[in-house]
């Protein structure tokens, strides 16, 4: 299939890839102006997103219209919490960070929703919600993780319509910004085959591609070789880059690659308890046998390993692996 990696570029295949929120714009210009939030908060078409522990609230029998967003007029006395996130053709998008007491009002008023977790629920939501979902739960986790100056431990103010922190001790003035970890994550494969790894730690008869963070001192590259070597024992010959996803569990931008092994030669760690090197069909028959389960389709570690399986046998892994019904048990919506 070289045709179909030829008219695929990095930047279409990112877009691709579940929670990137590249249908907003994020109105950089207009976070630092509190008159311009003040009067678009009070446009009828303004939607704020309440986000309670990180979670969306999410009503699954709204088909396309699953996550739940609040009109300003209530929540007028929430304006100082809210985060700008940006507009679409129709709507301005807020984020606000829901607590306790205002989480059953809100659960009250909206019979059929929950607060979802965000990569359970994202299977099941439109692709732009999920986008928007990402970006205002990345925010808001670097608020909350961010209340007190890394300097000097005085309490930070949110600034610039979320996206800027400022330490309150005269003293420090320290300006803080969001941050997310850079992490890799990395389709090996050697001649016809594919090395995937099961952690201890995942949903049973999971298998997936390894990733790692990145390290202070390393390229994306030597991270990939670096964590290859440290899951699985393999030896890289090349690689080369792929996507890249915002993956926000916490806080991550994953950045996809593929590579290609020396030998087959592997070692499980610690950390990865069982590998295997599977051809296009034998992944296929380990999936159709319930014998392993890949990882979500919002996930970029299922969008490497079906480009790869669709390079090798020129069919789309999604179908089958809805086939076997492995997505669907675990949905968790509802
Ligand atoms: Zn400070």
């Amino acid at each position: 299939m070289a045709g179909h990696e030829a008219i695929v570029d990095r930047l279409t295949r990112s877009h691709r890839n579940s929670f990137t929120s590249v249908r907003l714009d994020r109105l950089v210009e207009r976070r630092d102006d509190p008159q311009w939030v003040r009067t678009t908060l009070q446009l009828p078409g303004t939607r704020i997103l309440p986000m309670w522990r990180g979670r969306g609230l999410i009503n699954p029998d709204r088909p396309g219209e699953e996550v739940i967003y609040l009109e300003h007029g209530s929540l007028a006395q929430e304006s100082a919490r809210l985060t700008l996130l940006g507009r679409d053709s129709e709507h301005h998008y807020f984020a606000l960070p829901v607590d306790d007491p205002l989480r059953e009002q809100l659960l009250e008023a909206q019979p059929g929703a929950a607060f979802h977790e965000l990569r359970r629920a994202a299977i099941g939501v439109h692709e732009k919600h999920a986008g928007i979902l990402a970006y205002a739960k990345a925010m808001l986790y670097w608020q909350y993780r961010n209340a007190f100056c890394g300097f000097c431990g005085s309490a930070n103010r949110v600034e610039s319509a979320g996206h800027r922190l400022k330490c309150l001790n005269p003293d420090c003035g320290r300006e803080s910004f969001p941050r997310i970890d850079p992490s890799i994550i990395v389709l090996v494969t050697h001649g016809d085959a594919c090395l995937l790894g099961r952690n201890a730690r995942w949903p049973e008869r999971r298998f997936s591609a390894l990733a790692g963070y990145v390290e202070p001192g390393e390229s994306l590259e030597d991270a990939v070789t670096r964590e290859v070597y440290e899951e699985s024992g393999v030896r890289l010959s090349s690689l080369s880059y792929v996507s890249s996803q915002p993956w926000p569990f916490p806080s991550s931008a994953m950045c996809g690659f593929n590579a290609e092994a020396a030998s087959r030669n592997c070692t499980p760690t610690d950390e990865i308890e069982e590998l295997r090197w599977f051809t296009a069909a034998g992944l296929a028959s380990a999936i159709e046998n319930d014998e392993i389960r890949v990882p979500p389709p919002v996930s970029i570690a299922f969008q490497l390993i079906s480009d790869w399986f669709e390079r090798q046998g020129g069919k789309p892994l999604e179908p089958l692996v809805r086939a076997s019904g492995s997505w669907i048990a675990r949905k968790g919506i509802k």
